[in-house]
């Protein structure tokens, strides 16, 4: 039997890609299942149009046997097979895709499911295997091949037998290294996770032989071994069906499957478009603030399936930070992927899903304060400082998103309220929203700064979060109504300072007050007459924007 030869560039083009282009090697058993769900749904689709063929579907499937003592690990499918001239050009060409061609001669556009694209998936082998041996025989066919290669080298292909039409590709798993451990390629447990993370919505069936222990008959404390047949995959995604079709356990149920959280989600949202822009997506806003939120481990990011093969764990560029607490998935069969599917080409279709799915998320969040005002601070008291962070890292329009979304405690309401509702209950001569800051609401109500505006009756939020007000003065306004500190120097209240009066008074005191000045010369730059205080005889004011509140915040930091 002759070797043939790869194709010079073929060669270079193996030996980088088994060695470059994925960062995990175990995503080659998802390739491989990918091809055999592509080689399932060829027949599937023929089926549609060639009435001497049917589909039966129990007869589809993909089989995964893992042989320890021979270091092998076998993928065996049904689906349409290859020719001699197919395995040639398909597996002896890299780069080239019998599925987009497939695709392309078909014509198939829409909706339809074929994974392959891009001819190198098959290789990804190679990061595992000394050699893989694949024995077809296409649909249709009388013959059988075995096409066999180590890599780089090339290949070897013969006749072969083979009764049923299909695929079987067995790899010939890597001995350890010094570095390096192969073993978990022929462990059962650690295959069915892989299968299960990467494939489990492939489909068609994923078949294991699964070996546990059971109870002896009539025994309590004997146990036998058993091994039977499972399917590892649970084939239609949630995200698929129809939502009448879905109950809350069973958004909660995935939620826990997919670890997105310990706690039980607080919503969820189900989003199903299909436009010029197909996808879908389940968002979930967690109950709880997970331990490591506000730590650098905290990573944001929702899983990202293309046709229901998972490409990211964690995809960061589809979640805007003030809404990095938002777990889930996004499923589309629009994005155009790069060969290794760990990065994504264009991200044009990526941003679009990005921008729908904050717009989404934030009109959840309104809908829930409305109308579940208990959840929804349920919800602000976990996650309510990172949209207020949000408003603070403003570098386009997070503002407009969030300044409906914040709630502070509320001087005349004793609870948490929204900057709607203060400007909605602003009474027509009130000038500015006012706001106190302090380390509690008991120490701020005690604050001598908040006396005139509470007796005027003005409503005063309170600020007991590090980053209140620094987020309020990225805010400026809302409604066009001004923030304004109680303790700054010009409070807009009539009443207070009265030109003529307050000049009489201070000439009267000068004397006391120039003492005081020189007493105090370090610590404040003017001492004067006040009408703002009640029943304090004296307060500290701010001259500027910035207030003794947020002065002590800066001076804390480092720098
Ligand atoms: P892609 O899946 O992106 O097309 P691959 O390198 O994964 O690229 O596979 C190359 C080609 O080999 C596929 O397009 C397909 O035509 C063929 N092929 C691979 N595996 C199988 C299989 N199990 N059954 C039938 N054809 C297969
Ligand atoms: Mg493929």
């Amino acid at each position: 039997m002759t070797k043939k030869q790869f194709k010079a560039e073929s060669k270079r083009l193996l030996e980088m890609m088994i060695n470059s282009i994925y960062t995990h090697k175990e995503v080659f058993l998802r390739e491989l299942i990918s091809n055999a769900s592509d080689a399932i749904d060829k027949i599937y689709y023929k089926a549609l149009t060639d009435d001497s063929l049917t589909f039966d579907k129990d007869s589809y499937f993909v089989k995964v046997i893992p042989d320890k003592e021979n270091r092998t690990l076998t993928i065996r499918d049904t689906g349409i097979g290859m020719a001699k001239e197919e395995l040639e050009n398909n597996l002896g060409v890299i780069a080239k895709s019998g599925s987009l061609a497939f695709k392309t001669e078909n014509e198939i556009k829409d909706g339809y499911d074929i994974i392959g694209q891009f001819g190198v998936g098959f290789y990804s082998a190679f990061m595992v295997a000394d050699v893989v041996t694949v024995i077809s025989k296409a649909l249709g066919s009388d013959e059988a091949y075995k096409w066999e290669s180590t890599g780089a080298d090339g290949y070897t292909i013969e006749p072969y037998e083979k009764e049923e039409v299909g695929t079987e590709i067995i790899l010939q798993i890597k001995e350890n290294t010094e570095d390096e451990s192969y073993d978990e390629y022929l462990e059962a447990y650690q295959l069915k996770a892989t299968i299960k993370k990467y494939s489990d919505f492939i489909r068609y069936p994923i078949k294991m032989d699964i070996t546990s222990s059971r109870p002896k008959d009539g025994s309590e404390n004997e146990f036998e071994e058993f091994t039977e047949e499972q399917v590892i995959n649970s084939m239609v995604p949630i995200w698929r069906k129809n939502k009448s079709e879905l109950t809350d356990e069973d958004y909660e149920h995935f939620y826990s499957e997919k670890h997105y959280g310990f706690d039980k989600p607080l919503k969820h949202v189900h989003i199903k478009v299909d436009g010029t822009l197909r996808y879908n997506a389940i968002l979930y806003i967690p109950e709880k603030m997970p331990f490591d939120y506000y730590s650098k481990e905290y990573e944001k990011g929702l899983e990202l399936y293309s046709n229901g093969v998972l490409i990211m764990n964690k995809c960061a560029d589809l979640l805007p930070d003030y809404f990095s607490f938002v777990k889930g998935m996004v499923d589309s069969e629009d994005l155009s992927l790069n060969i290794s599917r760990e990065m994504l080409q264009h991200d044009r279709q990526l941003k679009q899903i990005a921008k729908n799915i904050k717009n989404k998320i934030k009109s959840e969040l309104q809908k829930l304060l409305r109308d579940d005002r208990e959840k929804y601070e349920t919800f602000y008291s976990a996650f309510g400082r990172q949209l207020k962070y949000g408003v603070y890292s403003d570098f386009g329009s997070n503002k407009e998103v969030l300044q409906e979304l914040l709630m502070f405690h509320s001087s005349t309401e004793k609870k948490l309220v929204t900057l709607d509702e203060y400007v909605s209950r602003m009474p027509e001569e009130q000038k500015y929203i006012y706001y106190a800051s302090g380390e509690t609401n008991e120490r701020i109500e005690k604050l001598p700064q908040t006396e005139l505006v509470a007796e005027k009756g003005y409503e005063i939020l309170y600020f007991t979060d590090e980053v209140d007000e620094f987020a309020i003065k990225m805010l400026m306004s809302y409604k066009d109504k001004q923030f304004k500190s109680v303790s700054s120097g010009d409070l807009g209240i009539d009443t207070e300072e009265k030109d003529d009066a307050k000049s009489e008074e201070e000439a009267e005191s000068k004397e006391l007050f120039d003492y005081m000045k020189t007493i105090l010369s370090e610590k404040v730059k003017d001492v004067r007459v006040s009408k703002r205080l009640k029943s304090h005889p004296v307060c500290l004011s701010t001259d500027g924007e910035v207030t003794i509140e947020m002065e002590k915040i800066l001076n804390a930091m480092p720098d």
